[in-house]
């Protein structure tokens, strides 16, 4: 995909704002990367709608070249359809908290108990782990198993009792009441002192009314903190019709994915995430215990586009840009030279450019008086700032003092705006002129350039 990718770049004009042409040919090649990772079509269909829709209205970067923006806007709508941010547990404010597992059988709910476990304990927390899966009799003995190996006990319907776990009559019927068992477990946990009850429970190998009701029954009895579910990434495009009758029949707070050591690009993450609202929380990456890991929505975005090398070059892009123009700027300061109207302009876009005042704040130490001020900054301010500029003569840009009355309405005609516009400009830029004086002869800003970032 890469490769392709790569060639549609080259086919684009390098700059400019994005036509619908560049738009369609890159999220063409968007919907084929998706299509390839097993995302579900209908959410295949959904998403670039929207990724169109959102290009079509994008600024243009002064970064980027237009197939470069299209590829971060999908980027980045992918990272926010994926949670964004990595979510944390949530903890019980008084203990136990306590986490529920749901899933389709072999979904590897079990081996995540024992992973969620580990990591907890190696946390400092004191896990318990609670067997309520009593669909197949070898279950509990599998749960015992995996809280041996993590270390954490384990509470199980009939302890000791590993004639029906030797049984090989796989699915015989239930051995005990679920229900109870989840509920006698998670009191177990308060009355032994565990701060964190995981309670694994039984699943099928497809989508089943008597079990999505058991599950839903134990959620009712054990009021969890977290119900995590737990789905094979290996799932494809089943993935919706799952997620949705889990989310239906029990609701989940949060999803593991699990099997990501296989080939799987990871689609069924976007199916469910879209599909379910819920955050992925989890990732599963192997049949030792060790193999588990917290979700991070921006690797998972870039192995879902199978492009990460097209991720960093435009990070890399990016970054280069700012770095250039702050350093042009702390130049400019640092050296005493007149700071311009011009040189104000060329401020206020890369502030809009870049999105977020308190980044630029950030790469600008000793701007920090102006923080009130940019933190009410309307960034649509700076288009009308353009148009008035654009409409100065360039030796009004260059000494903004000889502007009168009739350059003024002149100025403001030509800008669609008023004379008052153009006078306020006129005192925010006499501003931040005399602001950059001081800076200036302050020795310029500590930190600056290359090293001080
Ligand atoms: P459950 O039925 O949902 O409890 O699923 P299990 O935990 O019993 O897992 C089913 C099978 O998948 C077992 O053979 C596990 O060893 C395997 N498994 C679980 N998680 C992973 C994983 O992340 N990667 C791989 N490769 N195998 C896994
Ligand atoms: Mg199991």
């Amino acid at each position: 995909l890469s490769d392709r990718l790569t060639q549609t770049f080259k086919n684009l004009r390098s700059r400019g704002r994005l036509s619908e042409a560049d738009i369609d040919a890159t999220v063409r090649e968007i919907r084929r990367a998706l299509l390839d990772a097993d995302v579900a079509v209908p959410v295949v269909r959904e998403f670039t709608r929207a990724v169109r829709e959102r290009s079509l209205s994008a600024e243009v970067s002064g970064a980027l070249n237009p197939a470069q923006q299209v590829v971060k806007i999908v980027n980045d709508e992918l990272v926010a359809i994926l949670g964004g941010q990595t979510r944390p547990l949530h903890l019980a404010k008084t203990p136990p908290t306590v986490i529920m597992l749901a899933g389709l059988q072999g979904a590897g709910k079990t081996t995540l108990a024992g992973k969620l476990a580990l990591a907890l304990k190696e946390q400092g927390h004191t896990p318990l782990l609670v067997a309520a899966d009593l669909q197949r009799p070898n279950a509990v003995n599998q749960l015992s198993v995996v809280a041996e190996r993590a270390g954490v006990p384990v509470f199980a319907p009939h302890p000791g009792n590993t004639s029906a776990a030797d049984d090989p009559a796989a699915d015989a019927p239930l051995i005990g009441d679920p229900v109870g068992v989840a509920r006698d477990g998670v009191a177990e946990a308060r009355a032994k002192l565990h701060d964190v009850v995981i309670v694994d429970t039984a699943g099928r190998l497809g989508i089943d009314e008597v079990l999505m009701r058991q599950a839903a029954d134990i959620r009712e009895a054990i009021t969890p903190d977290e119900v995590l579910f737990v789905i094979d990434a290996m799932i494809g495009q089943d993935a919706v019709n799952t997620a949705k009758s889990f989310a239906d029949g029990v609701d989940f707070t949060g999803v593991v994915l699990s099997k990501l050591d296989g080939d799987a690009r990871g689609g069924a993450a976007l199916s469910v995430a879209q599909v379910t609202g819920r955050p992925i929380m989890f990732a599963s990456t192997g049949e030792k215990l060790t193999d588990f890991e917290v979700f991070h929505p921006d690797r998972m975005a870039s192995r879902i586009l199978d492009m990460g090398d097209v991720l960093t070059l435009i990070e890399q892009a990016e970054k280069a840009f700012d770095t250039e123009q702050a350093e042009k700027m702390a130049q400019k300061v640092a050296s005493g030279e007149d700071f311009t109207l011009a040189d104000f302009l060329v401020q206020m876009q890369q502030l809009k450019n870049m999105g977020s005042m308190k980044k630029m704040l950030g790469m600008l130490p000793g701007m920090g008086q102006m923080r009130e001020q940019l933190d009410q900054f309307d960034e649509r301010e700076v288009d009308r700032i353009e148009a008035i500029v654009r409409s100065m003569t360039p030796a009004e840009r260059d000494n903004p003092k000889i502007i009168n009355g009739s350059r003024r309405a002149r100025i403001a005609r030509g800008s669609g705006t008023s004379a008052n516009a153009v006078n306020q400009l006129l005192d925010r830029f006499s501003q931040a002129q005399k602001m950059m004086k001081q800076m200036g002869r302050g020795g310029g800003m500590p930190g600056m350039g290359p090293g001080g970032m």
